[in-house]
């Protein structure tokens, strides 16, 4: 058994190993994640994340199962901060993969999940709106609303600094069972609707037994566009070692086209619980556990350099 993270996983690392021993793979991956999402000092994730440019916080999961490779995903979602197991109960009682915006709360209502009025606090709120007021003239900030034309304003303010983050864990069971999931606030300031890669089967999170796992942070722009956590996957199924495949995820992205080219992490794992962390950010770390262990290990990721490509529009 075994389990590795992102580094903000670290809270929900004690209940994952916990439901990995009494539960499942899958209990293990939602119960990890579920402790970060109600963590209301990590901004990335959840309740107290980072909110979109007009002060909303939406948030976008993933959880997928890599023997059926049955999958459930929430993109954009508002008022349920517990997003990961709304994207389970969408793999577990629909037959649906993905829903979207408010098809997606009323799903989370309709299963009774927990529900909060106010997703944000007024220092994160204050931290928006002193953000904001760095590059929107005053009189715009003031009538945010339906009507405005956003695009400048998004592509003036929204902070390629602060798409670095979301929560990855994957789990392997002692009859090598695997599962991925991912839970983010996604872009921060990011256009209305924006959905990144978190809940996107193949781009963000893909798992296979017969594999491996990948699972990403960073911008889920590029990890859309290049298929990387199946890239990942596929690159095992094709005979690459974790290491390998992870590194050559890495290269295509690096690879990619266009003005838009920020940060990305990787964490992955072969069928048989060899793992590797990946970066294109010096020094950051993934942690791993399994059960013999008293704390999770705090492990170097593999740096890649992916220049940065976001003066065009700054
Ligand atoms: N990948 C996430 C997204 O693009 C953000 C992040 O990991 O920083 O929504």
């Amino acid at each position: 058994m075994i389990i590795v993270a992102s580094s903000n996983g670290r809270i929900g690392m004690p209940a994952a190993l916990n439901a990995l021993q009494s539960g499942s793979v899958i209990d293990a991956v939602e119960a990890g994640i579920r402790l970060v999402e109600a963590n209301p000092d990590d901004h990335t994730v959840g309740y107290n994340g980072y909110p979109n440019i007009v002060g909303d916080i939406e948030l976008d999961a993933s959880i997928m199962e890599g023997q059926s490779l049955m999958s459930g995903g929430v993109a954009a979602m508002k008022g349920y901060p517990y997003a990961i197991s709304v994207a389970r109960q969408i793999m577990e009682k629909l037959p649906h993969v993905l829903l979207a915006g408010e098809g997606a709360a009323r799903f989370a209502r309709e299963i009774g999940a927990e529900s909060k009025d106010q997703m944000l606090t007024p220092e994160i709120v204050a931290f928006w709106r002193r953000k904001l007021e760095q590059h929107l003239p005053a009189e715009i900030l003031a009538t945010l609303d339906d009507q405005s034309a956003l695009t400048e304003w998004v592509r003036l303010a929204t902070d390629p600094e602060r798409a670095y983050s979301t929560v990855n864990f994957i789990a392997r069971d002692d009859q090598g069972n695997l599962c991925s999931g991912i839970s983010t606030s996604g872009w921060a300031w990011k256009y209305p609707g924006r959905v990144g890669d978190s809940p996107i089967i193949g781009a963000g999170n893909y798992v296979d037994n017969r594999y491996g796992a990948c699972a990403c942070t960073g911008m889920g722009e590029m990890a859309i566009r290049a298929s990387t956590a199946h890239s990942v996957v596929f690159y095992m199924k094709m005979g690459r070692s974790v290491k390998e495949a992870a590194i050559q995820a890495m290269h295509d992205l690096r690879d990619l086209g266009g003005p838009y080219i920020g940060v990305m992490n990787l964490i992955a794992m072969d069928k048989d619980g060899n793992h590797f962390g990946v970066t294109s950010m010096a020094s950051r770390t993934y942690i791993m556990q399994t059960p013999g262990m008293n704390q999770p290990a705090e492990l170097p990721r593999y740096f890649v350099e992916i220049p940065l490509r976001w003066e065009t529009i700054n």
